[in-house]
């Protein structure tokens, strides 16, 4: 797997493909067409690659930042800036992916286009529906994911705790440690 899916919903998986996000060289994970391919298969959404190209890439990596953007000014309080708006009504209005009935099940194939246009629509329900109230970023500082906290009390701290809870855990730990020891 290239891609990993912390978030409990495609979309915020989606805005995590750009890593690290306030450091000087946040980690682009999408870096080439062949990655986005690869995002759309092993998400689920499609059961084929769409065999994306560099046009492609471009237009999903501004759907990302629209997303962030929304989903930033929600988590701060602000009104929602209106080109983000824009660019995910844009993509939303897009074809659906194509689901097939087959002897082997259910097929999802689509573009790159169609696989945008599903993680547009679901962003239009989080940010303008009851979820948009569970967003939260990763408590770790440097990790800046984003997610939906559908944990009961609503107190998951972290994007995942394999790695920044356990990290944060970690950190704490040896903070403890060396006060004991010092
Ligand atoms: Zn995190």
């Amino acid at each position: 797997m290239n891609h990993a899916f912390p978030c409990g919903t495609l979309p915020l998986d989606f805005v995590g493909t750009l890593r690290a996000r306030r450091n000087a060289a946040p980690m682009e994970k999408l870096a080439t067409p062949e990655l986005l391919d690869d995002w759309f298969v092993e998400s689920g959404m499609l059961d084929l690659a769409p065999v994306a190209n560099e046009a492609d890439l471009t237009i999903a990596r501004e759907l990302r930042e629209a997303i962030y953007d929304l989903v930033a000014a929600r988590l701060e309080d602000r009104p929602l800036p209106a080109e983000a708006v824009a660019e995910v009504n844009l993509q939303a209005s897009g074809l659906p992916v194509t689901l097939r009935l087959g002897p082997d099940g259910t097929t999802r194939t689509g573009s790159v286009s169609q696989g945008l246009a599903a993680l547009a629509r679901e962003t239009v329900e989080i940010l303008g529906g009851d979820e948009g109230a569970l967003l939260r970023e990763c408590t770790r500082p440097e990790c800046t994911q984003v997610y939906l906290d559908r944990s009961r009390g609503h107190r998951r701290e972290w994007c995942a705790m394999r790695t920044c809870g356990n990290r944060v855990k970690a950190a704490a730990y040896r903070a403890r440690q060396h006060s004991v020891n010092s």
